[in-house]
């Protein structure tokens, strides 16, 4: 499942195949509308004033000014704002001007979904810059943006699984959720992840790893090692210090090692193998029943999500 060169030095932490970044955990977790604040712009305050108490049922302006974090101005037309959007607009008021949280980097490459025009396929967004556009598609319903947004954070999956899956987690994307739960779990502490998760994800998380730990399990007490793989007799050939050895002391980081299985069956014991013809066929056979037991645990949103905690039945 990683994509890193492994050592043959010793386990390699799951964590470090994958790319740290400077959006923090809880960033996904945070999206509401509630930081939109109605503020109009500046030049505005005469004529915002007049508006005060509008009445709401018909729109007075044709455009609105959106102001950025950074204090730049975006005019739309209020008739796409409306089109192409479910919650930019503070519900309920007549305004012309509306101050939002996000910057301008972030707000005009948003807007450039709104309107009757070609929109952005954002293929040259770096992750962060996406997330920030992807969590503002979502919080504003800018609808033909979460689509795009959507298959791009799907995309930065194998690079930063644990954000793309709270992601998916908090915006109902389970394709992506699915996709990336296996990578997670098998990287993550679970202490520390599971509090991180949507309420009603944090049972079945906890089911999920359970399954995990049970194949880890099922690989480590592996009935077909040969009685004598690691014996007396091999010991000058360096069978158990070079291959069962290192191997079990690779499956000793529980459900973590089996992020990526070729490094334990075979990055790690390479030097050895390749001078031993009977631990090359132990570890090539054990290799397969180990992948063979990872691919039988299922996909988590049918595994795990089936039975509805409070009431015990099935949705
Ligand atoms: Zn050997």
């Amino acid at each position: 499942m990683g994509n890193q060169t492994s050592s043959s030095a010793g386990p390699t932490p799951a964590s470090s195949r994958y790319q740290s970044s400077t959006i923090p955990d809880s960033f996904f977790a945070t999206t509401s509308t509630s930081s939109t604040s109605e503020k109009p712009p500046p030049y505005d305050t005469a004529r915002h004033s007049s508006i005060k108490h509008a009445d709401v049922s018909k729109s007075t302006w044709t455009r609105i000014v959106f102001t950025s974090s950074d204090q730049k101005y975006f005019s739309l037309a209020r008739k796409d704002v409306e089109a192409h959007t479910g919650a930019l607009i503070p519900e309920g008021r007549d305004l012309r001007g509306v101050t939002l949280p996000e910057t301008s980097t972030t707000l005009s490459t948003l807007f450039e979904f709104i309107g009757a025009q070609k929109h952005p396929k954002l293929l040259n967004e770096n992750f962060e810059s996406l997330a920030e556009i992807a969590r503002a598609a979502e919080k504003y319903k800018v609808y033909s943006a979460m689509n795009t947004c959507c298959e791009r954070m799907r995309a930065f999956g194998d690079h930063h699984p644990k954000l793309v899956l709270l992601y998916a987690a908090y915006n109902d994307y389970p394709h992506i959720f699915d996709e990336c739960a296996p990578r997670v779990v098998t990287s993550e502490k679970l202490e520390e992840f599971v509090p991180l998760l949507p309420d009603e994800f944090r049972l079945p998380w906890l089911r999920y790893h359970a399954i995990w730990s049970s194949a880890l399990t099922e690989i480590i007490s592996y009935k077909d090692i040969p009685a004598d793989a690691w014996t007396k007799t091999c010991l000058w050939f360096g069978c158990w210090t070079e291959c069962g050895g290192p191997i079990f002391h690779g499956l000793g980081a529980g459900v973590h090692s089996l992020n990526d299985i070729s490094h334990i069956f075979t990055n790690l014991v390479e030097s050895h193998t390749k001078k031993c013809e009977s631990c090359k066929t132990l570890c090539t056979k054990w290799e397969a029943h180990a992948s063979s037991v990872v691919e039988k645990i299922g996909v988590f949103t049918e595994t795990c999500m089936t039975l509805d905690p409070l009431t015990k039945a099935k949705k």
